[in-house]
């Protein structure tokens, strides 16, 4: 598939204009070593596991070979970073190197940390273990949750040593260099639009959304305004559809700017994200945005929205409807608040839908946040609940309290005046306990990347150990289901890492 060229090549950094990407060559390593490779997505490429263990697959995937007859690019793009345009950013340490396709499915593998592109700006274009293992692991627990996710292929360690600052103390450091291989069917970002609208260039701009129209919205047919504004109607529809999944399971990317927004609709950039331990809108795991909490929890639909006003203003030149990209704008908010009631209500096991149940959900949202309550285990244990037991409520769902004292007054009050009305909701259903169990387990996952289970294994990592990885890596493939073998994955967050979240560097 080519994209419009770059007549420039070589990785000199530089303002790209008049093009959508910049051949470039990965940097070779000193001593490649493969740590983890996923299984799922080798078959989904139509690999085999004998494949990942030849030196082609090893060195291909850190960079050190470049497949004959292919062409590895880094892609440019802008962005709105925290709210403020930030002019071009494109690929600083992603490098395209090829596509596959098997069975009607396309896939891009990128590699991230390969070397400098002409996107690099003032940074080395490479990547550290920690943040490697925190994406590898991540994307594909994400892929096993049913979140749309970029994928995650390998993670290798380059075998070279990188200069980061160590947070906190501001001491020079060295780590890890790591490389992960991502796959997706395409990694075009609002942020690729974004570009060339602000350089006034309508000819790339509308060859980039032809382009994109025609490889992966094929269904919407030939290019023309009506097309245009079908797309961008999608798009909505797929930014929202990901994010209600976020809400859903407690993710918060952490650095929603447009050059992160992925325009198919999938989760991109694992940097500083975070799980949600104690249930609050208000929370951001990433330490840069503490102030205005820009991504917080509950802000993800708002940005999202915003998000999509950019991307509507961007390909503004080539449809010229303002009503009609105002129109699906507004769609957004409605169906959000659909979908959220609906998810929400999934998520508590009713299937009726009655005019109260959004009072009974707000009342719940704010229990949760009264006394901090663990989001992952609220929910996984509220399934036990019995509808002919309110009194119980408290209960069943104890361990999921940070606090250790009793909860007692009108907290407890409050608890159990909500348990009482939930209970008598579930009397409209016609589910038995024991069906709304097995409903409510699919929805709400059992297993997720608590931020501090990604920091072991980075820790274990550091020293060379990678049991850890490959533990949460079989472990998160099945969110949903019991592994007793791995109870003690499903524990709140142990005192000593409150607060405590990776980093994106
Ligand atoms: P992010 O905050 O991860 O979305 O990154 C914002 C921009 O910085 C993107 O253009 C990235 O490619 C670029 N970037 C981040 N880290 C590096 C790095 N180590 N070297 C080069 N570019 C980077
Ligand atoms: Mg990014
Ligand atoms: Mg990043």
């Amino acid at each position: 598939k080519a994209l419009p060229a770059d007549p420039v090549q070589g990785s000199a950094r530089r303002q790209v204009s008049g093009a959508c990407f910049s051949y470039v060559s990965p940097k070779k390593t000193t001593n490649p070593e493969l740590i983890h490779v996923s299984p799922e997505m080798l078959n989904d490429l139509g690999l085999f596991e004998s494949d990942s263990k030849s030196d082609v697959f090893l060195n291909v995937f850190t960079g050190n070979d470049v497949l004959p007859n292919t062409k590895p690019y880094a892609m440019c793009y802008g962005g709105h970073q925290f709210g403020n345009w930030a002019g071009q950013l494109g690929d600083g340490r992603a490098i395209n190197l090829f596509e596959i396709e098997h069975k009607n499915k396309s896939w891009v593998l990128q590699l991230k940390g390969a070397g400098e592109t002409p996107y690099s700006r003032t940074a080395d274009g490479l990547a550290v273990l920690r943040s490697s293992i925190r994406e590898y692991l991540c994307s594909e627990a994400m892929h096993h949750l049913g979140v749309p996710t970029t994928r995650a292929l390998s993670l290798a360690l380059s075998g070279d040593k990188v200069l980061r600052d160590v947070m906190y103390d501001g001491n020079p450091a060295y780590e890890k260099g790591a490389i992960v291989c991502r796959t997706a069917p395409s990694f075009l970002r609002f942020g690729n639009y974004q570009i060339f609208a602000s350089r006034q260039d309508n000819k790339n701009l509308k060859a980039l959304v032809d382009y994109t129209i025609k490889h992966h919205f094929s269904h919407l047919g030939k290019p023309s305004k009506e097309t245009y504004i079908q797309f961008f109607k999608a798009v909505s529809e797929h930014t929202l559809k990901m994010i209600i999944h976020w809400q859903r399971v407690g993710f918060v990317h952490g650095v929603m700017n447009t050059d992160n927004m992925s325009i198919l609709g999938l989760t991109i950039d694992y940097g500083p994200y975070g799980w949600l331990e104690g249930f609050d809108f208000g929370w951001t795991p990433n330490t840069t945005d503490r102030q205005n909490k820009r991504y917080r929890y509950g802000n993800q639909p708002n940005i999202g929205l915003w998000n999509l006003l950019q991307l509507a203003n961007a390909i503004f030149p080539l449809i010229e409807d303002a009503p009609a990209l105002e129109a699906i704008l507004n769609q957004y908010k409605t169906d959000f608040d659909d979908q959220s009631l609906k998810m929400m209500r999934v998520k508590l096991g009713l299937q009726s839908e009655i005019e109260n149940d959004k009072l009974l959900i707000q009342d719940l949202e704010d229990a949760l946040q009264m006394t901090e309550t663990d989001m992952t285990i609220f929910f996984r244990n509220l399934s036990h609940f019995e509808k002919e037991n309110h009194s119980e409520g408290l209960e069943v769902v104890r361990d999921a309290f940070y606090i250790s004292e009793e909860i007692t007054g009108s907290i407890k009050e409050q608890w159990n005046n909500w348990f009482e009305r939930y209970a008598s909701r579930l009397k409209e259903e016609t589910l038995l306990d024991k069906e709304r169990k097995e409903k409510m387990n699919a929805m709400n996952p059992k297993y997720v990347l608590r931020n501090y289970m990604a920091q072991l294994a980075i820790d274990d990592g550091d020293k060379g150990n990678y049991n850890l990885i490959d533990e949460l890596f079989q472990l998160l493939k099945q969110p949903y289901s019991e592994q007793p073998e791995y109870e003690k994955w499903f524990a709140k967050r142990p005192d000593w890492a409150r607060d405590k979240v990776g980093c994106s560097m």
